[in-house]
């Protein structure tokens, strides 16, 4: 088996008594080592195929963050099938799609959501429900399964090419797409990081970002497992928790988004707490705005930034983090192993300075999307490069600066106008929280930009919303030229973010076009 489930028989021949996964809200002596883990994959290896499951079947998972949920993904390795990880946050109906589409025969899921995978499972092809704990109607249960299965050795002929998992792209521009990604793609992605964020055996890695995640599976537990340090798994989010959690098993490398490192520099606990185990602090899937990366600094915790995407599986962009202050705003240069290149419109090569969209190449690419092959074509070029939708631009020293989506930009008076510029500098008016910028259509310029504010609770209740609108859009004139400054303003309580806490645009799109 030259898959990742071969990666447990593998740690637990070298390391098999050092701990692997820790499950933060179970029993609080719940590490499994890596000769339990290894026992523990093979036992629903044999579980599974005694239910069915062959070479190339589909086991979906459904629940949070749980040591189950690598053991799912192991155990389909070992098998040669492939995993399929399903976002909590979906409906029923959505689930369904994605259980449908991706023709899953095994859903493994969490207790407390069985109601919503029997329903989502209901007119599919799901043959057997698997739920964590004990049986219930219409489900097998977990621990009944790894008990009453063997734990002999299982010889599959899995290869580097085979796919490993369908993942689902976070669905920001669109319908959630199935991206393939094949054992070859996830190891290299996974030594990529080991290689640029200098991961160590000692690694403790805690995962609170949400498994379904690409960044959460293959940016954090996947290269912490290859090298084996110790995953901490949380099953949710909670900023004052997570900051004990850091002080309590001297957490040594953290993944986020920016909104999850603003949460935590937010509690009161922040001040207090310990963080001198933390030795990598990485952020990705989003701009990280300045003001973050300086409270993080003021704590004498530098960011390594990253960029990328589901179809990548997922590190395209590093910024190490001794160039945050050198290259600020800069995503950083493409991963050991990947190349990357900005390309104009008419495809050739954008100079440094020029905005044109990134391309992506390397063993980490994809090889398409399950069922869509128009949505493949689209996506790939004949010699391999992936179209990543986004555009940037280059400095002088290779260094690359995400701008913003192809399709986000806006066209006023003949300038394009990129909406995250715009975001960015409203972002630097202490009185705005949050903020959405996009185009809507204008009788002489084409489009203006119209802007979506989240204010500060302070700011919004010491002085009448208009005067700091006005004085937020003056300070914005400071920053931008003329055509970027956007003609109309809303106020609003809250952006509509997706589950990795991007904001949806055709969502503010659809609530704001027509103020
Ligand atoms: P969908 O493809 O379904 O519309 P999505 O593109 O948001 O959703 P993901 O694969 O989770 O799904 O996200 C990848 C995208 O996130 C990138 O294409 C890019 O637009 C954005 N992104 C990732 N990292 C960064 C970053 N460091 N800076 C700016 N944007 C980023
Ligand atoms: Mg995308």
């Amino acid at each position: 088996n030259r898959g990742i489930g071969s990666w447990p028989a593998r740690r637990a021949r070298k390391t098999p008594d050092r701990i692997a996964i820790v499950h933060e809200d179970g029993p609080e002596d719940g590490g499994i080592t890596y000769r339990a883990l290894h026992q523990r994959v093979l036992r629903l290896a044999h579980a599974l195929r005694s239910l069915g499951v062959a070479r190339g079947d589909r086991i979906a998972h459904l629940g949070p963050n749980h040591p189950a949920y690598l053991e799912t993904l192991f155990a389909s390795g070992v098998l040669g099938a492939v995993f399929v990880p399903l976002n909590t946050r979906l409906a029923a109906a959505e689930l369904a799609y994605s259980l449908a589409d991706s023709g899953s025969t095994v859903l493994v899921h969490d207790p407390e959501l069985g109601d919503t995978a029997a329903e989502a499972a209901a007119d599919t092809g799901v043959r057997h429900r698997i739920t964590l704990g004990p049986a219930a109607p219409g489900a097998v249960g977990y621990d009944d399964l790894l008990a009453g299965a063997a734990a002999d050795p299982l010889d599959e002929a899995v290869a580097p090419d085979d796919p490993c998992m369908i993942m689902y792209t976070s669905g920001t521009t669109g319908r959630p797409k199935g991206a393939v990604l094949t054992h070859a793609n996830i190891t290299w992605n996974s030594v990529n990081v080991l290689v640029d964020s200098d991961l160590a055996a000692d690694e403790v890695t805690l995962v609170v970002a949400p498994l379904f995640h690409t960044a959460a599976l293959n940016m954090t537990c996947l290269p912490t497992l290859l090298k084996g340090g110790r995953v901490v798994l949380m099953g949710a989010f909670d900023a004052e928790r997570v900051l004990e959690v850091v002080e309590r098993r001297r957490v040594t490398y953290l993944f986020g988004v920016p909104t999850m490192y603003d949460a935590l520099a937010a509690r009161p606990r922040w001040t207090t707490t310990d963080l001198s185990s933390l030795r990598t602090l990485t952020c990705g899937g989003a701009p990280v705005p300045a003001r973050t990366i300086d409270t993080y600094l003021a704590r004498g915790l530098a960011f390594s930034q990253g960029y990328g995407m589901t179809e990548a599986s997922p590190g395209v962009l590093f910024l190490d983090r001794e160039q945050t202050s050198a290259k600020a705003g800069s995503a950083g240069v493409p991963h050991f192993f990947t190349d990357a290149r900005v390309v104009l419109p008419d495809g050739s090569a954008a100079r440094p300075g020029e905005r044109g969209e990134i391309l992506v190449n390397g063993p980490n690419i994809m090889a398409g999307y399950w069922n869509r092959p128009q949505d493949t074509a689209a996506a790939l070029t004949d010699d391999g490069w992936l179209r990543t939708g986004d555009v940037a631009r280059t400095d002088d020293d290779g260094y690359a600066y995400i701008v913003d989506r192809v399709k986000d930009m806006f066209v006023s008076g003949g300038e394009n106008v990129y909406p995250a510029e715009v975001e960015a500098a409203l972002l630097t008016h202490p009185a705005v929280r949050e903020c959405a910028v996009i185009g809507v259509p204008h009788e002489v310029w084409g489009e203006v930009g119209h802007a979506v504010l989240v204010l500060e609770p302070g700011a919004r209740a010491d002085a009448g919303a208009d005067v700091d609108v006005e004085e937020i859009l003056a300070h914005a004139r400071t920053l931008l030229a003329k055509y970027k400054i956007p003609r109309t303003v809303t106020l609003a309580e809250s952006l509509p973010r997706t589950a990795s806490g991007k904001i949806v645009k055709a969502a503010v799109r659809a609530s704001h076009a027509h103020p």
